[in-house]
């Protein structure tokens, strides 16, 4: 079976699937088994080499959806990160990463290369200009996010993949945000691929995990020190997430249509200033974004008008929950100025316009008019409030 030919239902439905040889069951054996032969066998197998058998066969799954040669499961989605970093950055290194990064891999990046002597810079914007710049003669990797945490900013992936190849710099993105279903990065140069599958690829708010995508000579590198640092995942919960992202291209499309016509009633509504969605053709990017994404994601921002305070808005929400993660099949909100970037300064959240009244708000999958019932019945409960308050 040629994974090239295959649609995309079809790659996430079938891909890395273990055929029950012995009962002939639908779905993929669970191999719990931390212990395997050693003798006379091809593989050796431990779950710390990131090669059980549940394991290696859904790594086939994330490679065939980010159309690489390789593919590895990790515990979690910084697992994924810090051994990619750690697996092509030493001592005496540099590396450019975009300014507005998840909160955990600029903690990473911030807290521990000091520890290794890794120098890193934060690019002052998205433009490719903003990368060129930030490169030293010791740059060895620069790491994008795109669209970016919250306020959905697009990065040129080519544009970077470009001016890094030139350069011989290795390229590395955090693909979270799109999920395979709306971005393949591979496509437009860039080397490796990181996912948190705690969101988009678990889908359903119950599952840690980690992914990366990459060619094999890459993964080889990648391999040698995750089986040192030992971020891999249990098999169960391998299982489960295979199981999860039999529905990945169902859902995230689903996502996507439901994010747009949030983004659309939300920038008609006269008590939203704004809306931040690269799917809306007033985002400032819509056209790098058509031109990279093959939808639009199910993640969008807005700010109530002045006046009508964020935290109670969220706190009169019905249906919609408010929440720390994302991209599960439930819409979620979170404030981010509370949360996520609740350790930075006014002055610095206000630089990157991350204002006290905005709103992150991850899209599911309910049924449209269900959402937009629960967002004006909101409103109109702080507005009563605030009325009988006076
Ligand atoms: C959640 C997230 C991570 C970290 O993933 P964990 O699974 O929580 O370790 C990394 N990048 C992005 C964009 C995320 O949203």
């Amino acid at each position: 079976m040629s994974k090239q030919k295959l649609g995309l239902n079809t790659i996430c439905t079938h891909v890395g699937e273990i055929i029950d040889e012995q009962f002939k069951g639908s779905v993929s054996p669970i191999y719990m088994s931390t212990s395997y032969q050693f003798d006379d066998v091809d593989v050796k197998r431990y779950p710390r080499y990131f090669n059980t058998p549940n394991q290696e066969y859904l790594s086939k799954k994330i490679a065939a959806l980010e159309h690489t040669e390789a593919g590895m499961i990790f515990g979690s989605g910084m697992a994924a990160v810090s051994t990619v970093f750690l697996a092509f950055l030493k001592t005496g290194d540099h590396i450019v990463v975009q300014n507005t990064l998840y909160g955990g891999t600029s903690n990473f990046i911030r807290e521990e290369f000091p520890k290794y002597g890794i120098e890193f810079t934060f690019t002052d914007g998205y433009e490719v200009s903003d990368f060129e710049s930030a490169i030293q003669p010791n740059t060895k990797l620069i790491h994008i996010e795109t669209p970016s945490n919250p306020l959905l900013t697009i990065t040129d992936i080519k544009g970077v993949a470009d001016l890094a190849k030139s350069k011989g710099i290795l390229t590395t993105i955090d693909n979270t945000f799109a999920s395979p279903i709306n971005q393949n990065p591979i496509d437009f140069g860039i080397d490796i691929v990181i996912h948190s599958a705690t969101k988009y690829l678990g889908g359903h708010s119950d599952i840690l995990a980690g992914a990366v995508a990459c060619s094999n000579a890459h993964m080889e590198v990648i391999w040698n020190v995750a089986k040192n640092l030992g971020g891999s995942l249990s098999d169960f919960t391998v299982w489960m997430l295979e199981r999860s992202m039999k529905t990945l291209a169902l859902r995230v499309k689903a996502q996507n249509r439901n994010a747009k016509k949030m983004a659309k009633f939300l920038s008609q509504h006269k008590d939203v200033k704004k809306v931040f969605y690269p799917g809306l053709k007033t985002h400032p990017q819509y056209e790098l974004a058509k031109s990279q994404m093959k939808g639009f994601g199910g993640m969008l921002s807005f700010e109530l008008v002045e006046g009508l305070d964020a935290m109670q808005f969220q706190k009169e929400l019905k249906l919609i929950k408010s929440s720390m993660s994302l991209a599960g099949v439930e819409s979620t909100v979170l404030s981010p100025h509370k949360t996520s970037h609740s350790l930075l300064t006014q002055k610095e959240r206000d630089s990157i316009g991350v204002t006290d009244n905005l709103i992150r708000f991850s899209v599911g999958i309910e049924s449209k008019q269900d959402l937009i019932n629960d967002i004006e019945q909101a409103i109109a409960k702080i507005k009563e409030k605030q009325l009988i308050s006076k």
